[in-house]
């Protein structure tokens, strides 16, 4: 069999392959259906390759069950982590086999500074749980929020802070993979000779005939050694050889950066790292590219932990000017710095920015270095840099950044002339294109915007594609590869860049570990050129795959699958095959809380389309329900008398009775759906706000600049949050006109209703208008408002814009103009935030933690995951009960953990999901409420 040639797959086989595993691993870790071989046809690169089935393996058994059936039945098999690889190492044919619920620390040693880790396990996750021990894991990759580590080992991933730290390869102590016949192995670094090395090596023929290989042809794959800082092209016979010679049998080498051709990884022990005590980011602008390259000389002696560039072109299309770069500038460097920890100790990091301020003075700089010390300013400064690949998504409706060339590394005092070469290539070409990377490592980003589809930008990528690696090679004495991998774009390049000896050696390794050509076929050693399997369709769509999104969706973090996540279904839904019946269950699964569009970098709001989708199919009970809810003389009385009776049926026996006789019912709504007995109910009005407040309202003739959309929870609930605005409000000299408002429209979009939105906004916007300023007590009525433009075209969408920029919500509002006079009684109690996820979809994170700052007596702690969903999203927890008491799990914990007494929130919405999470843990007060006391 050649190398590259795939397994067979018999089409008989292939429809049974699904039904197969189910039968071996059971039917919750195996899924066929469309949504989820949708979801995983894709990872972060230019690929789409549809998977007959996908295996959720929760344990070493399923890998060992997997690949074992893969073996019998000839059908490949590709390993996969969080699929951000930019290659197309993690989409394949056959059996995606994905770790992602493999994702626990097995063991870790503080003192001896290492850890034994599940490859499902995120990074970001991972390095939170080492942050109280004062260790991390070193290498970095910019995808750190969304990579997981079997992926990072697989790819030999590295990052900004390679520079200290090196890649993946020279962090790993051990690693345990399931081979292709059957066996696991233990993969460490041994002494050479002795018995216990011989006898490894001898029960795993596959690790004998490599090392052997590696012995007697040590001369040919010294001679062909990338002579870079950095390297993950090919199999890394040069780590064996250099293990070798220094008697040590080195065989984490051989599986680090084999992107899951030569095993399955189930587990690793790796290398931490201490934590910087202090770090500080100086910001560089340079108006003379060539200078850059001396500056990262001068920088280097300061031994700098991380040195990233972006040339010009790559900060006009991320638009300098909304990042602050001066227009003058020809290149940016970001150098970060550390003092304090054991090894620079007597360098404190003041001095080390004095020393940078001196270095810079020598150049050419477009303004004075930015320095930042503070974590919130140095993340700042980062963010850009981080987010860079799929920020180019937001250039050009058509011309995509397109990873073909993405990775070269050459020795670093070439980068400039590296940069000056690529700049000159692509204008030949007339191609748009952005360079960036860790210049400190010589290691470059280059990510041309192309279209794809078009005939003359696809023959400028295949005719880059070539010339540039060569140049690399030839020119440069580089490599392709830095951190990436092969996967399915460099296979191709693999051989013309070792020649054909060593590419030989690597075809016997493959050979031996795998003769059946099962495991990830197509991938690092493959003759397929590179343009075969291109995502013609998905490239010329507004998502960049990055799965950044992932990192912060509440239902992907519950399930951590693909086909539950916001990255798959923007995939499922933008899909060719996508229909609502044959995809229902992952369409009405997203919660709807928006943290996918905060974050998106591409600028996709992924729970948009969702809605959309949600609206060619309205649930009929919620259209009822809204419909009741509409005629305000038929639904108020009701809210009124359960409110008055509510002593009486809110007991543990009616409950029940009710759970029971409402069950039938709630199951229309979503067959998830459910009002347990012993869930937390807020307290329904006897007399709603407006009847306590008639006064103020429209209707008694009341006027003022200011009104108070209270929206229905504030109206129809008795928990203070309505009391508290208005009294804050008028403690600040303000007399709030409670306006006519029909409901501000989330939780009707929610089921998909329309029409009925866009009613009560056209209502809203007409009753508005004519206000100044618009306070809200609530999230997802801020949120709507500040939307509502959406739904409106021509001179309607002017009125609503109007009304939009005049909405504010009552932190913002008081942490802004509104407050008149300071609360002075002290509130001595230690507080902490939830960050209600449509606030910070409408842009308001840091005024309701200033507010609180501002209450004396108030010791304000920021909770981890302050800014994560809890999981309430409107009615989500009583339409999936179970799915919602998930996701707050995490926040309990972060509660828990903050030792807060009281969880301060913007809306009434997440304080249900709080209380009744929480059951008295923690007191839950809405914003208002804490002020409130504080002036009282
Ligand atoms: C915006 C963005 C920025 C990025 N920045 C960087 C960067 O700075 N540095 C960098 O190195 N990379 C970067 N990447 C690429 C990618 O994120 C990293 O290579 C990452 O480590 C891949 O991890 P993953 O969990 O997504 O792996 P996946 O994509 O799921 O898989 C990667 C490879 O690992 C194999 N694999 C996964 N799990 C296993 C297992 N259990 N056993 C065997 N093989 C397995 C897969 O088969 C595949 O070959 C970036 C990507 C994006 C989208
Ligand atoms: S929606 Fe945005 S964040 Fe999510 S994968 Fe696409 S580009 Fe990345
Ligand atoms: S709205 Fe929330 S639940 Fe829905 S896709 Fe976005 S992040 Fe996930």
């Amino acid at each position: 069999m050649t190398p590259e040639a795939p397994a067979l797959i018999l089409p008989e086989k292939s429809r049974s392959i699904g039904n197969d595993l189910r039968r071996k691993l059971g039917a919750d870790k195996v899924k066929d259906d469309f949504p989820t071989i949708t979801a995983y046809s894709v990872d972060a690169s230019i690929y789409k390759v549809v998977p007959k089935a996908v295996v959720q393996a929760e344990t070493e058994e399923d890998i060992a069950a997997t690949v074992a059936y893969a073996m019998s039945s000839g059908v490949p098999i590709t390993p996969r982590a969080a699929g951000t690889n930019l290659t197309g190492s993690a989409v394949g044919e056959g059996i995606i086999l994905e770790c992602g619920r493999m994702n626990r620390i097995l063991e870790l040693n503080v003192e001896e500074r290492w850890v034994r880790v599940q490859p499902g396990l995120n990074l970001t996750e991972f390095n939170k749980k080492l942050e109280p021990h004062g260790l991390m894991f070193g290498p970095d990759p910019s995808s750190r929020d969304m990579c997981k580590l079997g992926g990072m080992l697989s790819n030999n991933s590295a990052g900004p802070h390679t520079l200290r730290y090196g890649s993946v390869k020279d962090n790993v102590h051990a690693i345990r993979a399931h081979l292709a016949g059957g066996a696991w192995l233990t993969a460490e670094a041994l002494a050479d000779g002795d018995p216990a090395t011989d006898a490894l090596l001898k029960s795993h023929p596959a690790l004998g005939e490599t090392v052997a290989l590696v012995r007697k042809h040590a001369d040919l794959i010294r001679s062909k050694k990338p002579n870079v800082s950095k390297n993950s092209t090919g199999y890394n016979l040069f780590g064996l050889v250099d293990g070798l010679d220094q008697g040590i049998v080195d065989l984490p080498k051989l599986f680090v950066g084999s992107e899951g051709t030569l095993g399955v990884i189930s587990e690793a022990t790796l290398k931490l790292v201490e934590r910087p005590q202090t770090t500080a980011t100086a910001l560089i602008h340079f108006r003379h590219l060539e200078e850059v390259g001396q500056a990262v000389f001068d920088l280097l002696p300061l031994t700098p932990m991380a040195l990233e560039v972006m040339d010009a072109n790559t900060l006009n299309l991320i638009n300098r000017s909304a990042h602050g770069v001066p227009a003058d500038a020809a290149a940016t460097l970001l150098a970060e710095f550390d003092g304090g920890g054991t090894d620079f100790k007597s360098v404190p990091i003041r001095e080390i920015l004095d020393r940078v301020r001196a270095i810079c003075r020598k150049y050419r700089l477009c303004e004075d270095p930015t320095v930042a010390v503070e974590k919130e300013h140095q993340e700042q400064l980062w963010k850009a840099r981080n987010a860079l690949y799929p920020t180019l998504y937001r250039y050009d409706a058509k011309k995509k950044p397109i990873n073909y060339v993405d990775d070269v590394v050459v020795p670093a005092d070439r980068i400039a002339e590296l940069v000056q070469y690529l700049s000159a290539f692509f204008k030949g070409q007339d191609v748009n294109v952005a360079i960036f990377g860790h210049i400190g490592n010589g290691n470059a980003h280059i990510v041309p915007l192309l279209d794809v589809n078009d005939k003359r930008d696809f023959e400028a990528m295949v005719a880059g594609y070539h010339e540039i690696h060569q140049a690399v090679v030839t020119r440069f004495k580089g490599s392709i590869c830095g951190e990436h991998g092969d996967g399915r774009v460099r296979a191709e390049f693999v051989r013309k860049y070792f020649g054909e000896e060593l590419y030989a050696l690597f075809t016997q390794v493959k050979s031996a570990f795998d003769p059946a050509r099962v495991l990830n076929p197509g991938v690092k050693i493959s003759d397929t050129p590179f343009t075969e399997n291109i995502d013609y369709v998905r490239l010329s769509k507004p998502c960049a795959t990055c799965g950044k999104c992932n990192s912060v969706c509440p239902v992907f973090d519950v399930f951590q699958t693909e086909d539950m996540s916001s990255r798959g279904w923007f995939e499922i839904v933008t899909a060719p095959g996508y229909e609502y019946l044959n995809s229902k269950r992952v369409v009405e699964a997203c919660v709807n809380c928006k943290s996918c569009r905060t974050i998106c970098p591409a600028g996709v709001d992924v729970s948009d389309l969702i809605m959309q989708k949600r609206a060619e199919h309205p649930n009929k009970l919620a259209g009822s329900i809204f419909a009741w809810q509409g005629q305000p003389w038929l639904f108020e009385p009701f809210i009124k008398l359960m409110g008055r009776t509510q002593g009486l049926w809110d007991r543990p026996l009616p409950r029940k009775v009710l759970e029971g006789a409402l069950a039938p019912l709630l199951h229309r709504l979503a067959s998830t759906a459910r009002l347990p007995a012993d869930m937390v109910l807020p307290r329904l009005a006897s007399r709603l706000l407006r009847e306590r407040y008639a006064p103020l309202t429209e209707e008694a003739g009341h006027r003022g600049p200011v009104a108070y959309f209270h929206g229905c929870a504030a109206n129809y609930f008795q928990d203070g949050v309505g009391d508290a605005v208005i009294a804050v409000l008028r403690k600040n000299g303000i007399e709030p006109v409670l306006p006519r408002q029909k409901c501000s429209g989330t939780p009707i979009e929610t089921y998909g209703h329309v029409e009925r939105v866009k009613d009560c906004a056209r209502f809203n916007v007409e009753s508005l208008f004519r206000y100044d300023t618009i306070v809200t007590g609530c999230a997802s009525c801020t949120l709507s408002l500040k939307d509502s433009p959406k739904w409106f075209e021509g001179e309607e969408r002017k009125r609503a814009e109007a009304v939009a920029g005049k909405v504010r919500h009552i932190s913002e509002y008081l942490a802004g103009e509104g407050l008149k006079s300071a609360p002075t009684r002290p509130c001595r109690k230690t507080v902490t935030y939830h960050s209600s996820c449509h606030l910070r979809a409408a842009g308001v994170s840091k005024p309701p933690r200033d507010l609180l700052k501002r209450i004396p007596g108030v010791t304000f702690v920021e909770m981890r995951d302050a800014d994560r969903c809890a999981g309430g999203a409107g009615t989500f927890c009583v339409k999936d009960y179970d799915t919602s008491q998930k996701i707050f799990e995490r926040k309990r914990a972060a509660i828990r953990d903050s030792g807060a007494q009281v969880v301060a929130t913007s809306c009434p919405a997440c304080m249900i999901q709080l209380k009744n999470g929480l059951r008295g843990e923690a007191d839950v007060r809405h914003i208002a409420e804490l002020l409130l006391e504080a002036y009282e």
